[in-house]
């Protein structure tokens, strides 16, 4: 990013284009970038969050559907091929994380990977399980190449290991993902803030102990859904803590 504009710049017309703002990824740390979201691609977006290995891609989540080409884009901009994507990790059944999937599959064929409990909307396309209905768009169904049961499993990426936890609450089979990178723990939590809904099968009381799960997990970033990207393992745990206690009434 350029701090100063060169003189030329000043020139009317160029100084014009110097300020068009330019579709860039935002990058997280190593090989991590937001590479979909309201700011970046369509306010119907979830973030969606780009990780790459020794030359191997994994997308947590990716989007609502209507931006699928300028979540391509926003790869294309990070200096990869999309074309490398080894898995998608749709982390719950919501049309914001997995309306591009259908799309993803067509075109590069990665290994879609969910929870088993949310599988069944998403290879559906469950017009209300997946609140595409609310959001006013068709969604195409999707196989679920890789449906996670259990706790915990992990997915190697490169040189990499991607731990994907079960974090039930907001949906039966909402997954957190977390990864350990040059010393520090980046955590994938979408929609870890709910909301909490008798038709996403919500359940409170399963969500608390998932929070105080990845309480546990100290992650010095968590990367959120809606609420953008937290650095430091005090504001973390601030953040889910204060959703805690925001629900105990
Ligand atoms: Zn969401
Ligand atoms: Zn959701």
């Amino acid at each position: 990013m350029c701090s100063k504009a060169p003189a030329f710049f000043l020139e009317p017309a160029l100084h014009l284009s110097y300020h068009i703002p330019m579709l860039s990824p935002l990058r997280i740390g190593p090989g991590i970038y937001v590479v979909a979201g309201p700011d970046l691609t369509d306010g119907r977006d979830a973030l969606a969050y780009l990780i790459e290995d020794a030359g191997e891609l994994a997308l947590v989540d990716a989007g609502a559907g209507p931006s699928y080409t300028r979540i391509l884009d926003l790869i294309r901009a990070a200096g990869y091929d999309p074309s490398a994507l080894r898995f998608i990790v749709a982390t719950h059944n919501h049309i914001d994380h997995i309306g591009s999937l259908a799309s993803f599959v067509r075109d590069f064929d990665p290994i879609i990977v969910a929870h088993g409990l949310d599988a069944t909307a998403i290879e559906s396309a469950d017009p209300v399980r997946t609140a595409a209905r609310w959001y006013g768009i068709e969604l195409a169904p999707v196989k679920v190449a890789m449906k996670l049961e259990g706790r915990i499993h992990r997915l190697v990426l490169g040189d990499s290991e991607l731990v994907c936890l079960h974090a039930p609450g907001h949906t039966p089979g909402s997954l957190v993902v977390y990864l350990d990178r040059e010393g520090r723990r980046y955590l994938f939590g979408q929609d870890i803030h709910g909301p909490f809904e008798a038709m996403f099968d919500s359940d409170l009381d399963a969500w608390r102990a998932s929070m105080r799960i990845l309480i546990d997990l100290k992650a010095d970033v968590l990367c959120e859904g809606h609420y953008g990207v937290y650095h430091g393992a005090d504001r973390v745990a601030e953040f889910i803590q204060g959703f805690l206690d925001r629900q105990s009434g």
